[in-house]
């Protein structure tokens, strides 16, 4: 059973499929001038409109390797030295993250905006930080830790109006498909998806750049993309995520109920347990993640427990599950006999209110085998 779905998901058939035509009838680079390659680049560019069309987004769509890529072009891409200070919030993704860190090596000077206990971007200390020395801010929609949603059209708005020239990017790789995004009212100049997250091919995520927003490239080739990202395209990886998009946008309110749904069982199994845990994810969050700690566990130990039963949950980022401690959390203020023993739920349309209440079962079985082990 799978409920590590915020690192990554199970690829639809119907994008196999799609794939697996595409590739017997039109196999051809993009970039040739014969009718194959034209075909192939026109049905690049009918992924760009359709992305365009999901996510009411009016500019310019590059596709990159991965949201990682995207969110490092999208940082260095744009980081200016005449605005040398730079904001983040504490709750970003690694590749959001260790991209400022890096900016911070090179002279610039980054700033972080606290997160409330809710895991949501403090709005007061953002006022506070956001000066019109600020060249780039970077926040993300939905939480991969917590699911928490911030509000950012509200820090969009803030931002342009303390300087009007600001770069505004939003990491909305756990936002698209699964949560409501109209990107131009969001306002933002700047915002990362990803296809493995919703069903679609890993390796391929895209860049959306606001009309008259300059991002200067990181990679340099033949110029695709508009010479923002050179290498010849991923064709399938950009077609599944096309088709991600596309079908996640059109059932979004069924998947979120269904969803919503698993996680309103799981919660109420393990709240009538007896288990001494503690929920970290808001009750506003993004139904398709929830965080909880487990009082003085370990969660990697109680992560193989249940990987040994055939069951695979998360503990946080899978890029930056192998460190220790979680970032994110004790941004929040989380307590460490909590923190230590966080597992990160999160859950797909695929999963079934059987296969929760399973997890339910066992979950609260491992704790409880943890406990018993470690008073012996
Ligand atoms: N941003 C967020 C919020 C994520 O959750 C992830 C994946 O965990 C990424 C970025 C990186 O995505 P990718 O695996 O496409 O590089």
């Amino acid at each position: 059973m799978f409920f590590d779905n915020a690192s990554t998901t199970i690829v639809d058939n119907s994008i196999m499929q799609t794939i697996y035509t595409i590739n017997n009838n039109s196999y051809y680079n993009p970039g040739a001038l014969y009718r194959g390659g034209r075909d192939v680049s026109k049905i690049i560019s009918d992924v760009r409109n359709s992305i365009k069309k999901s996510l009411n987004f009016d500019g310019d769509v590059i596709f990159t390797g991965s949201a990682t890529e995207a969110n490092n072009m999208a940082i260095f891409g744009c980081a200016n030295r005449r605005y040398k200070k730079v904001l983040l919030s504490e709750g970003e993704h690694p590749s959001v993250y260790n991209s400022m860190m890096e900016l911070k090596l090179r002279g610039f000077d980054v700033e972080f905006v606290k997160l409330t206990k809710n895991g949501c971007v403090d709005e007061g200390d953002f006022i506070e930080k956001m000066t019109p020395d600020v060249g780039l801010v970077s926040i993300m929609y939905v939480s991969n830790e917590t699911g928490a949603i911030n509000n950012i059209s509200a820090l969009v708005g803030i931002a342009k109006k303390i300087n009007k020239n600001v770069v505004f990017h939003c990491d909305g790789v756990q936002a698209v498909g699964k949560v409501l995004v109209d990107i131009s009212s969001l306002g933002v100049d700047l915002f990362t998806l990803s296809a493995h997250k919703i069903h679609g091919l890993k390796g391929v995520g895209a860049l959306l750049v606001r009309k008259g927003c300059k991002v200067k490239p990181l990679i340099f080739g033949g110029g695709q993309e508009g010479g923002l990202r050179s290498g010849t395209e991923n064709v399938f990886g950009i077609v599944s995520l096309g088709m991600a998009v596309d079908n996640a946008c059109k059932s979004l309110t069924e998947n979120y109920d269904h969803v919503k749904m698993l996680k309103d069982k799981f919660v109420e199994k393990i709240s009538s347990s007896n288990v001494d845990y503690q929920i970290f994810s808001p009750n506003d969050a993004s139904a398709y993640i929830v965080s909880v700690g487990f009082k003085n566990c370990r969660a990697e130990t109680l992560l193989n427990m249940l990987s040994d039963r055939g069951i695979y949950v998360g503990n946080g980022s899978a890029c930056s599950a192998k460190k220790s401690g979680n970032r994110v959390l004790q941004a929040m203020g989380c307590s460490k006999e909590y923190v230590e023993g966080n597992l990160r739920f999160s859950f797909s349309k695929f999963n079934t209110i059987d296969e929760v209440v399973s997890l339910a079962d066992n979950v609260v079985s491992v704790v409880n085998e943890y406990m018993y082990n470690a008073s012996m």
